[in-house]
């Protein structure tokens, strides 16, 4: 009985479409029906570092001597008002997960054509603040692991790395100190799970690599692991 009105539904959709095309994140051009997220023109002019090939890329560079990353991979340029900063500025402030999910996908796609993540066990996604993730209703370095969890079959674990709140010794310190700690600190659960596994760390952009090493120390002081970090963009 459902399949009775599909000759009716499309010519709706089809309707619906005229009047209120999905535009593309990337350009503002209107979506046509058979593409996602980003038009066909901006997909292929998407900036590609390709540093999942390139051993001794200038991200790793920027990590030696900090963290010892087996891979550190980004997978597009970031620069101001490009493509690139349209799609992360949907992901970030206008509440478009699904932005994040789908270059996700589009990035383990290219990983696992490569076989540049075969030895990866789990992906991390970088936590947010709890408060912020409130606030953003998710975490987009999540919805881009997710992303990318699909399109390889890695699994993603978020209960590994958390931020925010260290209940235990905080409540000997002052209001400031307290807020201070809050703000900065990682820390890591369920170690028996992932000791001795290569960890793959998720987030949005690398830009100093601050907060990449800060999610490596934390995960590092816990359990002996190889830890590798890929971000969607990169600007250094
Ligand atoms: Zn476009």
């Amino acid at each position: 009985m459902e399949n009775r009105f599909n000759f009716i539904r499309q010519p709706i959709e089809d309707l619906l479409y005229l009047f209120f095309p999905s535009a593309c994140v990337a350009c503002g051009t209107g979506l046509v029906q058979q593409e996602q997220v980003i038009c066909t023109t901006c997909r292929f002019k998407l900036p590609l570092t390709n540093y999942h090939k390139w051993i001794g890329n200038p991200m790793e560079k920027h990590f030696w001597g900090r963290v010892n990353f087996e891979k550190a991979i980004a997978y597009l340029y970031f620069g101001k008002e490009t493509r690139v900063q349209e799609l992360l500025h949907h992901l970030k402030y206008k509440g478009r997960d699904d932005v994040g999910t789908y270059i996700g996908e589009l990035y383990g796609s290219d990983l696992k054509r490569d076989h540049a993540v075969d030895d990866v066990d789990f992906i991390i996604p970088v936590p947010l603040h709890p408060s912020r993730e409130r606030f953003r209703g998710y975490n987009q370095a999540f919805m881009i692991g997710k992303g990318i969890s699909e399109a390889t079959g890695i699994t993603m674990r978020n209960d590994f790395l958390l931020r925010g709140i260290a209940s235990t010794t905080q409540t000997k310190k002052t209001r400031f100190e307290r807020w201070k700690n809050v703000e900065e600190i990682f820390y890591t659960e369920k170690t028996e799970q992932w000791k001795g596994k290569h960890l793959l760390i998720v987030d949005d952009v690398m830009t100093t690599g601050s907060t990449l090493e800060a999610c490596s120390r934390a995960l590092l002081n816990s359990a002996d692991v190889k830890l590798s970090c890929a971000t969607i963009a990169v600007a250094m």
